[in-house]
């Protein structure tokens, strides 16, 4: 694609989608391809960045690319000196650049540096798990609500949500990074009072090649997290929404169920 894709000196924040190179969006393999510097977090696919030009310096930032992680100041450090080097700067972020993806803060610290940034969006964890389980996030009548949250505690700190709000018998919970808080999640939101047996839907790895989605209920659900879950990305779906049709009249989905199994 034309180099003039990308300003010199300007950077494109970009949502590499779930992992499947082809749940990217055509923008933003357009803008991988017009880049000459890719910073990219430990949850951008493989064959993704596999779509890089060759003469691109790629630069892994995020916590699990093996390396020590870079905290976000350096990372801010690394696309202003970038930007202002005269690159053309793709951040590529897993899912969409603006859930849960700390676009903000890189934003402000380049604007503070009167350098130019753009995003570009890209399919989310929760929509690719939604979809390759073959369930819809909203049911019309029975979850009118999509509440994305993130069960990231800081260290030593408690998970501080409103449970009461979340314990909406007609909303969907998206929830990220929620694996280590699988028994607080289950426990106070059944406490804020949402019924033991909501369906929740448990998917690691969506659109991956070693995507594994699990079927189960609230009560169940740290029992199911511990016994069904690798140490892949996974996401966390509770609702009426997400109880998969097979379940309530027994008949399959065309989605890929190869990993797929009923707790
Ligand atoms: N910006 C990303 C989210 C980053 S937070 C997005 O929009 O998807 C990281 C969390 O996202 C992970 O802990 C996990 O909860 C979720 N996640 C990311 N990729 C995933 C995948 N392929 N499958 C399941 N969950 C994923």
């Amino acid at each position: 694609m034309s180099d003039t894709m990308i300003e010199r000196g300007t950077v494109w924040l970009v949502g590499a989608g779930p992992g499947d190179p082809d749940l990217l969006t055509r923008k933003a393999e357009k803008l991988i391809q017009a880049a000459t510097v890719i910073f990219y977090d430990a949850l951008v696919g493989k064959d993704v960045l596999a779509l890089a030009p060759r003469q691109a310096r790629l630069v892994p930032v995020g916590k699990r690319s093996g390396r020590h992680s870079k905290d976000q100041r350096s990372i801010n450090e690394l696309l202003v000196e970038a930007a202002l080097a005269g690159d053309r700067v793709v951040r590529l972020k897993g899912g969409d650049a603006g859930i849960f993806g700390r676009a903000t803060e890189e934003a402000e610290a380049l604007v503070a540096h009167g350098i130019r940034y753009y995003i570009c969006p890209g399919i989310t964890a929760a929509s690719a798990a939604a979809a390759s389980a073959g369930v819809s996030l909203t049911v019309r009548g029975l979850a009118r609500k999509l509440v994305f949250v993130t069960a990231h505690a800081r260290a030593g700190e408690e998970l501080d949500l409103d449970w009461d709000a979340l314990a909406d018998p007609k909303a969907t919970l998206a929830i990220y990074m929620g694996k280590a808080a699988a028994a607080t999640i289950s426990r106070k939101l059944i406490r804020a009072g949402l019924a033991s047996d909501t369906p929740v839907l448990l998917i690691e790895n969506a659109s991956l090649k070693e995507e594994r989605q699990f079927s189960t209920r609230l009560d169940l659900l740290s029992i199911s997290a511990r016994a069904a879950l690798g140490d892949g990305p996974a996401v966390m779906l509770i609702g009426k929404a997400v109880r998969k049709p097979e379940n309530v009249r027994g008949f399959s989905v065309a989605s890929d169920q190869r990993h797929s199994l009923n707790i």
